[in-house]
């Protein structure tokens, strides 16, 4: 959005903003919590308050809006493959600014041990799932991985009246941002285990417990728990651009914006990028 509506503020007359899902906001909408625009607005806002600010200038801006309609190819030849309420269509443009985000790192790439029984989460997911959803999704959590996503569901699973069995973390440090650090799991006194990780996953249909290892010591140790949730990093989500990736990198019609270009810890950088992404395009582009 910050993008587009600086590109229209440059003078490009002819702007599509396409979004799979059936709101703008990316996951701005599902992040309740406080902590936004403290950089760009000077404001602490919600992650909908946030979203919200920029959706109220793009209803008022000439950019046309597709949601419910994902991105399917980007091709060569300047067009797009779009999958959407109409079937597919193929649009043409001059310049491509992809802001697809990112995705979450799963249990499924770590060695662990087990079954994949219900009540493994990870942190995005499960954040979706309470907040978007109302969903209940245990009382007994163990949380493995300490990025802030991690430490912000720790901290609404305890308000929420849950127990935060433990936080477990494989470096000497937790990771994430000192404050959420300070206002998720100092305040909350959450149990935090370092350098440690999860061996195996117990239960059957529903997970019943984690084996941690000490990896200092090779000490293994058993957390009761009837949810998982991983919190164990981001990958920008870049696979549109598979098929465009030359010798010397991508087109120059493409740039890569937010989360999908690198993993931004703060709102306010990917607006600031985007903002500074949208103002290079030129009078009689289309986006
Ligand atoms: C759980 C969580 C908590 C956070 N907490 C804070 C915080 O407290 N304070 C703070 O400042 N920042 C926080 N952040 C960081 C900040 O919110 C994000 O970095 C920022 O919102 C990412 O914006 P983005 O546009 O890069 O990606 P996203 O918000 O992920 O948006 C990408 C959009 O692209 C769409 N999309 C992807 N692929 C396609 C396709 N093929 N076709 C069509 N559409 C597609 C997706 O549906 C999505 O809407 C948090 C982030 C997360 C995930």
């Amino acid at each position: 959005m910050a993008a587009a509506l600086s590109a229209e503020a440059t003078g490009v007359s002819r702007i599509l903003l396409v979004e799979r899902t059936n709101q703008l906001g990316g996951v701005l909408p599902q992040c309740i919590h406080r902590g936004f625009g403290r950089g760009y607005f000077g404001e602490d806002l919600t992650g909908p308050e946030y979203a919200e600010r920029f959706i109220r200038r793009i209803v008022q801006s000439h950019i046309r809006v597709l949601t419910r309609t994902t991105v399917l190819q980007l091709n060569r030849d300047q067009t797009a493959l779009f999958s959407g309420s109409a079937g597919l269509t193929q649009v043409s443009f001059t310049r491509c600014i992809l802001a697809s985000g990112c995705r979450e790192r799963s249990i499924g790439s770590l060695p662990v041990w087990g079954t994949r029984p219900a009540g493994i989460f990870t942190a995005g997911a499960a954040q979706k799932l309470v907040n978007l959803g109302h969903y209940h999704l245990g009382s007994e959590i163990v949380i493995l991985g300490s990025g802030d996503i991690g430490q912000i569901m720790a901290r609404q699973f305890v308000q929420a009246g849950a127990r935060v069995v433990a936080m477990i973390e494989q470096k000497a440090v937790l990771g994430g941002l000192a404050r959420n650090q300070r206002e998720c799991i100092r305040a909350y006194q959450i149990p935090v285990i370092l350098r440690a990780t999860i061996d195996e996953i117990l239960g059957d249909r529903r997970i019943s417990g984690v084996t941690v290892r000490h990896l200092d010591t090779g000490y293994t140790q058993r957390l009761e728990c009837d949810t998982l949730v991983t919190a164990l990093g981001l990958i920008p989500e870049q696979e549109l651009t598979d098929p465009l990736r030359q010798a010397h990198g991508l087109p120059d019609w493409l740039s890569l914006c937010g989360n999908c270009a690198y993993i931004h810890e703060i709102v306010d950088s990917v607006t600031t990028q985007a903002e500074k992404l949208g103002a290079t395009c030129g009078q009689g582009e289309s986006i």
